[in-house]
């Protein structure tokens, strides 16, 4: 891992508070350090979760962060390895909180509001459960001794499809923006997110190629969370260039957006090998020059205190 002299620009203020911790930096093939996608963003207002792969919730719980805090869900689309710790985290969440009717802002592209009401609505794949924790006296007492009411809420997500005809909306301080994914389309519906902070932006690519549209929504982010399949020419040789990013194509994409930062993530395994590593950091290296970060599961990175350096 890189180090470097910590150079403070900012006064540390709420308003300057934001954080990225890589919670899910890899594939839908597992690894012992890498499976599925997840990141979170915290401000000083609270945090917004991005995608929801396998073992998000216990990667939450590893980051120190309070579920309190986290506010928001940013889906990019509803590959399995993206959305399937949705149940864990929204149900652990809810089961936690003491006010049982804090609502859950959810966004995420077509298709997502099908996806979480089959869930969590009425008559949802979860619905036999959160009735009985609302309905029986020793799941209603355990409620109550963490602080809540008798009168137990059933989980409240508040679903807003977009795309990036949207235009720009809310979550906790955070302007969230929709762009175009270049992934599995017309399978999925996808998107990708830039996170506009006053203390600074963020481009989240989800899984996307290389395409000028990505690159044109998501254009002056500072830090730019790149999905990374693996080297270039593997991605070519295997026919997946057309679906994901390699090592190349993430470097061009950092450098067509103006990005300070590159932060690499959904990587295969190979990789975390270290001479694979040689060999990626020197192909980044001739199409992007700027920091370039390697993400590994449990990494927290302050964008705030720590700006990129170039
Ligand atoms: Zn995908």
């Amino acid at each position: 891992m890189r180090h470097s002299p910590r150079v403070v620009r900012m006064t540390e203020t709420a308003e300057s508070t934001l954080k990225i911790h890589l919670l899910g930096c890899g594939t839908p093939t597992p690894s012992p350090g890498r499976f599925g996608s997840s990141n979170l963003i915290e401000t000083a207002a609270g945090g917004v979760l991005v995608d929801c792969g396998p073992g998000t919730m216990t990667k939450i719980s590893k980051s120190g962060v309070s579920l309190a805090k986290i506010n928001a869900l940013a889906i990019t689309h509803l590959h399995f390895d993206h959305v399937s710790g949705v149940p864990s985290f929204v149900l652990t969440r809810w089961d936690q909180l003491a006010d049982s009717a804090t609502p859950l802002r959810v966004i995420g592209p077509p298709g997502t509001a099908n996806f979480i009401e089959r869930l969590f609505g009425a008559t949802g794949a979860f619905a036999v459960d959160t009735h009985a924790r609302i309905s029986h006296p020793a799941s209603v007492a355990v409620h109550q001794r963490r602080g809540g009411s008798a009168e137990r809420q059933a989980p409240v997500v508040e679903v807003t499809e977009l795309d990036a005809s949207t235009g720009p909306t809310t979550l906790s301080d955070l302007t969230v923006t929709a762009g175009r994914a270049a992934h599995v389309q017309p399978y999925l519906s996808c998107n990708t997110y830039r996170f506009e902070h006053p203390a600074g932006t963020i481009g989240i690519t989800g899984d996307t190629r290389y395409s000028v549209e990505v690159a044109k929504d998501l254009h002056g982010v500072d830090t730019l969370v790149c999905c990374c399949r693996s080297h270039q020419d593997r991605m070519s040789l295997l026919g997946l260039d057309s679906t994901l990013c390699g090592t190349v194509d993430a470097g061009r994409l950092a450098g067509s957006v103006g990005a300070r930062r590159l932060v690499l993530t959904h990587m295969g395994a190979e990789l975390d090998i270290p001479e694979q590593r040689v060999k990626a950091r020197q192909d980044i290296a001739r199409v992007f020059a700027g920091d370039l970060v390697f993400a590994e599961e449990g990494m927290a990175m302050d964008l705030a205190s720590d700006p990129p350096e170039s």
